[in-house]
């Protein structure tokens, strides 16, 4: 199997040759398709199997595809991670995927400064990576609007709860459009995990790595 098989566009795929990846990993064999047809997709996967490359290259094609553009102080995909770290590698992740598309990436996260987080929101993200409590911060203060939202990643969904971010969570979920494409990935599957997938999750795609 080759990335090109899998349905991805050009500039994705010119980005991935100067990575140097040749093949797909299984969950990325298991994860496009579906994800460039716009489901929902559950995903059970620990970091090292690839995943951010799963959910980031058939998202940075279709946000391409839509043709929308980044509205001020809102943004078109959102990504939550549970620590700074690793929104940190995913944000890196994501401009060597996006390099040669047209792609304003911006990461916000506790212990940098809010007023620099709300200029770089405030022309517009088209991928938006963020940790739950800084997020919700900015929503209350004005300086991010969730309601244009078109893709939401839930990234380590078990650590996110296993941190205390349920309320925070919830209360972001709230504030996007039910009409949305919602990714999620969890490394572990407890009761808690199940519950929130079942809730946040539209007939699902189930993938297992
Ligand atoms: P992740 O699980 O998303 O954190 O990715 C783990 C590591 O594997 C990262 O360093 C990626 O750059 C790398 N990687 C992801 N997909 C591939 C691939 N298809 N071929 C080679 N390396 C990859």
């Amino acid at each position: 199997m080759t990335f090109e098989q899998l349905g991805l566009s050009q500039p994705v795929l010119q980005a991935l040759s100067l990575k140097g990846y040749e093949t797909p990993s299984p969950i990325q064999e298991q994860a496009i398709p579906h994800v460039l047809e716009g489901k929902d997709l559950l995903g059970i996967a620990q970091t090292g199997t690839g995943k951010t490359a799963a959910f980031m290259l058939p998202s940075i094609d279709r946000l391409t595809a839509s043709g929308k553009s980044a509205q001020r102080r809102s943004c078109r995909m959102l990504v939550l991670a549970p620590t700074r770290e690793l929104a940190g590698q995913i944000a890196e992740s994501a401009r060597d995927y996006a390099k040669f598309a047209k792609m304003r990436i911006v990461t916000v996260f506790g212990g940098t400064s809010v007023n620099r987080n709300k200029q770089d929101l405030a022309r517009g993200v088209d991928i938006l990576i963020a940790t739950p409590g800084r997020l919700v911060d900015l929503a209350d203060q004005g300086a991010l609007d969730l309601g244009s939202v078109e893709v939401l990643v839930l990234d380590e969904a078990d650590q996110m709860l296993d941190l205390g971010f349920i309320h925070d969570l919830r209360r972001i979920v709230r504030l996007l459009p039910a009409q949305r494409q919602t990714l999620f990935f969890s490394a572990t599957m407890p009761k808690a995990i199940k519950d929130l997938a079942r809730q946040y999750l539209t007939v699902p795609v189930h993938v297992s790595v």
